[in-house]
């Protein structure tokens, strides 16, 4: 059976050629966020065929899920944030994909390892093992916070978003990435969302104390779902980051 969208579509396709080809030159990491996602991979036209895009390598970008569908379901109609324009993704793309030839074609030398050593060691100075493991792990959400703890979450966010914070190898800019999605899966959580960083109060609630203190049973419930929920978040961001300081470790032949 010939489904209807197949139809649609196929005329809209990247060649098996051309799909290789993109896929070795990005490594299998996504060309905008950097997280290495194996199969788990995508070919996004940059320039729609709407638009007078081809199926050629050269409108060929590799994303992952996320990103995909986050670059994708831009609605021009109610338009939020800001569209990514098709030079803004072809330049996201020809950048990773030098960076992955670059690594490939000279072995990775003492140079550029001492650029992400360098990197590393302020990694480690701005997000240290105890405050990930404060904010982390020990931390519960449905516990007040400090403003001050709330100024560290935001300022990790802001040192991980940064161009100078990027690892020059793939792979360790990979285990960054990683970092990045699961403490942004955390924070940027819907259930967050309602701190405000002006909110000066001494102590915040991330989740609303009046749920907990609720009459109804269905609300204080909402108030133990969202908590576990960013429990449950955070504490896997303190996985992965656990797991990027010991294979970056590994990786840049740190004692
Ligand atoms: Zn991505």
């Amino acid at each position: 059976m010939v489904c209807v969208f197949s139809i649609k579509h196929s005329n809209m396709a990247f060649s098996q050629m051309v799909r290789e080809e993109a896929l070795v030159a990005c490594g299998r990491h996504c060309c905008l966020c950097h997280r290495f996602v194996g199969t788990k991979i995508e070919c996004h036209h940059i320039e729609p065929e709407s638009g007078g895009g081809d199926d050629s390598l050269a409108n060929c970008m590799p994303l992952c899920f996320d990103c995909h569908a986050e670059v994708q379901h831009y609605n021009h109609r109610h338009p939020k944030g800001t569209s990514f324009r098709a030079s803004e993704l072809r330049s996201h793309r020809d950048r990773w994909f030098r960076r992955v030839s670059d690594t490939t074609l000279a072995i990775f030398d003492n140079e550029r390892r001492a650029v992400d050593r360098d990197l590393f060691e302020r990694l480690k100075e701005e997000i240290p093992e105890s405050l990930a493991r404060q904010l982390l792990k020990e931390q519960c959400w449905g516990q007040p916070i400090s403003s001050a703890t709330l100024d560290r979450v935001y300022s990790i966010d802001r040192f991980l978003e940064r161009l100078d914070s990027e690892f020059l190898d793939p792979t360790c800019e990979g285990y960054r990435a990683e970092f990045f999605h699961a403490y942004r899966a955390f924070w940027k959580n819907d259930d967050f969302a309602q701190i405000s960083p002006l909110d000066h109060n001494p102590d915040f609630y991330p989740i609303p104390k009046e749920w907990m203190q609720s009459g109804n049973p269905e609300i204080r419930q909402q108030f133990f779902d969202c908590m576990n929920k960013l429990n449950h978040l955070s504490t896997k961001a303190f996985e992965v980051y656990e797991r990027m300081i010991r294979d970056l470790r590994r990786l840049l032949i740190i004692r």
